[in-house]
């Protein structure tokens, strides 16, 4: 089993560790509860944080124009400005932070979700947008895992997620050693984590370990991060996990039987048929990795890209695999 660097993770205050909803309410989260035991989260509550209290009264988006304005109807408040300047403090004091995660729907903490209203009155929504401490986080950290905790019931987007947070975090160990092997190595046992990802952009991220430029080593990984972001941009289709499990099957093609190869196909053939999880096809090709002896495979992050007590197979139902 990997032993795994610890995320750092901005979290919505209220999952979890809270009360500190507007009705007084905590939320409940199971992905938050269990990411607990792996990530080092940093919770905020940016609404107690401007000093509205616990319960409050309600506040909401209103559309001014193309801008979206934080009011609260029972006071008549903006409180745009207020939430603007503590967002931009708290998030320009972060250091090391991975990602976030953050509630979903909020007027503060949405993530493209947060109904925006007509006016300050009652009125019909006209838009979702983000609240406005999420809308921070997307200009300020524009690449970092971001998601909500209501999208992340989806196993495909939490699996996505995790990925790409532990992969950065793992990432973030390279760039504070300063050092070309380790980034050697960062880069070789994530390879086919990266091909099943996207195969051109695998390549961009070999050009610039490859170093043709002779730029240094603070610049090469500043754009191998860049790249790696770019890398995570989508999650992985299917058919891509499909490619990659055939390559690696290649490995040991020619050791196996032939009813042992009749069954790998026809494990990969319910995998491809979203009958089975991808966990049932990399199960068989990981032992293989094992009985072969095979140690560049064993290493490949690919087989367990964030730690296996965060598998959970419960879903949503939501956005099923993409092909
Ligand atoms: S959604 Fe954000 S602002 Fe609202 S209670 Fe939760 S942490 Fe606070």
């Amino acid at each position: 089993m990997r032993t795994f660097p610890r995320p750092k993770v901005i979290v919505s205050k209220c999952l979890e560790f809270s009360a500190c909803r507007y009705n007084g309410d905590k939320i409940h989260d199971a992905t938050v509860a269990k990411l607990a035991e792996h990530v080092d989260f940093v919770p905020v509550c940016p609404e107690v944080e401007i000093g509205l209290g616990s319960p409050r009264e309600v506040i909401r988006l209103i559309a001014v124009g193309e801008t979206d304005q934080l009011v609260q109807p029972k006071t008549n408040e903006n409180l745009t400005e207020q939430m603007n300047k503590f967002s931009l403090e708290f998030l320009s004091r972060l250091t090391d932070v991975d990602g976030f995660l953050l509630k979903n729907r909020s007027p503060t903490c949405g993530v493209g979700d947060a109904k925006v209203y007509a006016r300050i009155e009652k009125s019909p929504v006209v838009r979702t947008a983000s609240g406005l401490f999420a809308k921070q986080v997307e200009t300020l950290f524009p690449l970092k895992p971001l998601e909500d905790e209501g999208r992340l019931r989806n196993f495909l987007l939490r699996e996505h997620y995790f990925t790409h947070l532990f992969t950065i975090a793992d990432f973030r160990l390279v760039k504070q050693k300063q050092s070309m092997k380790e980034l050697v190595l960062f880069h070789s046992k994530n390879k086919y984590l990266f091909m099943a990802y996207d195969q051109s952009k695998v390549k961009r991220l070999g050009r610039i370990v490859a170093n043709k430029e002779h730029v240094s080593v603070d610049s090469l990984l500043t754009n191998y991060e860049q790249a790696l972001h770019d890398l995570f941009l989508t999650p992985v289709r299917s058919m891509s996990h499909i490619n990659v499990c055939e390559h690696v099957y290649g490995y040991f093609s020619k050791h196996l039987t032939k009813p042992e190869k009749n069954h790998f196909f026809q494990v990969l053939d319910q995998y491809r048929n979203q009958k089975i999880p991808l966990s049932s096809v990399l199960g068989i090709l990981h032992s293989w990795c094992h009985r072969f002896e095979n140690q560049y495979l064993l290493k490949q992050t690919y087989f367990e890209p964030y730690p296996v007590e965060l598998v959970a197979i419960s879903d949503s139902g939501k956005g099923r695999a993409l092909t």
